[in-house]
């Protein structure tokens, strides 16, 4: 890039009163009316002209699956963080359940350095919790927050920390540098052989049910044990009524409890598993209305922290298949901002103020994320994303640049769009399209 920085003319920072936003040498140089762009001494500054958009911090996914090292025929660190950038995002973090397993420090540090190389967005590994995802042993959790990759979150995802001792283990051990254990909740027992939320509709259909209490029972579970030992614990994917009261009890206690919903689970409900269509498989199962209703609930009041995408891409023979063989998991980071806008800001559930709380603030606060979720102010890295909220389109999967196409809004209308996002004063997106 040629130019010696951006005025970003006449946004709405945070959706509120329109603003000159000045970008130079990687932070915000200057916020304010009337900005110069030769204001700062000199020209070379490209003008960004942002009326009727909104700009929000760079967004931060706290629950990514960029599938490298192992699977790079569903996604790459590259592909990925460029699906990232198209979404708005400027961090995120890469799940553990890689092929070999992040769960030593060389793993996390290539994965950490394949991020830095693509340079669209950060990319912070997360460390596994046991050796292999097994369960069994914990793995070198020091040892990979002590690496370049400098790993905060420590997650199983993919598998449930089922061993209330090893759970305990790795609370006690991550409280020493300020780590978080990040816990996909899933009995194993209870949900043996399921293939969708255990409900009415699983019983009409004939399909394996994965019932709530599943998710409920580990999650006050590890709530307790977290506050036993006085640590940190983030649940992954919050996906039913009964698990929004129980984190809402937790946090009520006082209790470092904090909790992350994704995008599908606030606009799809199990009623479209009757098409039975394989996109719309994913762990946790796409739930009831009423968990739809009380998890849009509990991401307005604040007991959800944060939207996060799970975004879980698949190569097509893995997905376009029998319901019972397909795999589980859905592609969100290039959708991620429009379903919130659709379900939480149109609905004025949530502003956008509380858009940029619940999508770069907190999980970049949950991740350890110091360069992140930062106000639009001067002196701030500017990690920012400017979106139009009037837009409205259609979801087209082969629209999309991730490397997998398992969207389950293909065909939706769904409002606003990435018109562009800057990692550190760079742009990764302009004009809505990818730079470079
Ligand atoms: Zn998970």
């Amino acid at each position: 890039m040629a130019e010696r920085g951006f005025l970003i003319r006449g946004a709405r920072v945070l959706g509120g009163a329109p603003r000159d936003v000045l970008v130079v040498g990687g932070v915000v140089a200057e916020v304010g009316v009337g900005v110069s762009a030769g204001g700062s001494g000199g020209g070379g500054v490209r003008v960004v002209d942002a009326e009727g958009l909104v700009l929000l911090p760079g967004l931060v996914d706290l629950h990514t699956h960029l599938r490298e090292p192992g699977r790079e025929d569903a996604e790459t660190v590259a592909t990925g963080t460029r699906a990232a950038a198209r979404g708005g995002f400027t961090a995120v973090h890469a799940m553990a359940n890689t092929f070999p397993v992040a769960d030593t420090a060389g793993v996390v540090e290539q994965v950490w350095r394949l991020g830095r190389e693509s340079g669209y967005c950060d990319v912070q590994p997360v460390g596994a919790v046991t050796v292999g995802l097994e369960g069994r042993q914990l793995a070198e959790l020091g040892a990979m927050a002590e690496s370049a990759a400098g790993v905060r979150v420590f997650s199983d995802d993919g598998r449930c920390v089922d061993d209330a001792v090893i759970m305990r283990r790795a609370l006690e051990y991550v409280r020493a540098f300020g780590g978080v254990v990040a816990q996909h909740a899933q009995e194993p027992r209870l949900t043996v052989g399921a293939q969708m939320n255990e409900g009415v509709v699983s019983g009409e259909l004939g399909l394996g049910g994965w019932p709530a209490v599943a998710e409920e029972s580990v999650i006050a579970r590890d709530v307790l044990l977290a506050a036993h030992v006085g640590s940190r614990v983030h649940v992954c994917h919050v996906s039913t009524a009964g698990s929004v009261e129980i984190v809402r009890w937790a946090k009520s206690k006082g209790w470092r409890v904090t909790a992350e919903v994704t995008p599908h689970h606030l606009l799809l409900s199990d009623e479209v598993v009757r098409s039975f269509d394989p996109v719309f498989k994913v762990n946790p199962p796409l739930r009831s209305g009423e968990d739809v209703a009380a998890l849009r609930e509990g991401l307005a009041d604040g007991t959800i922290d944060c939207v996060a995408t799970d975004h879980a891409p698949h190569p097509v023979e893995d997905k376009d298949c029998e319901w019972g063989v397909a795999a589980m998991g859905m592609v969100g980071l290039e959708t991620a901002l429009s379903v919130v806008q659709r379900v939480m800001v149109d609905s004025g559930l949530l502003d956008w103020a509380q858009v940029a709380d619940r999508m770069s603030v907190r999980p970049a606060r949950i991740g350890g994320l110091g360069g992140h979720g930062r106000p639009v102010a001067v002196g701030e890295p500017a990690n920012l994303t400017l979106v139009d909220p009037a837009y409205r389109g259609v979801v087209d999967p082969a629209g999309l640049v991730s490397r997998s196409r398992n969207t389950p809004f293909a065909g939706m209308e769904l409002p606003g769009r990435v018109v562009a996002t800057f990692l550190r004063g760079t742009p990764t997106v302009l004009d809505g399209a990818l730079t470079g």
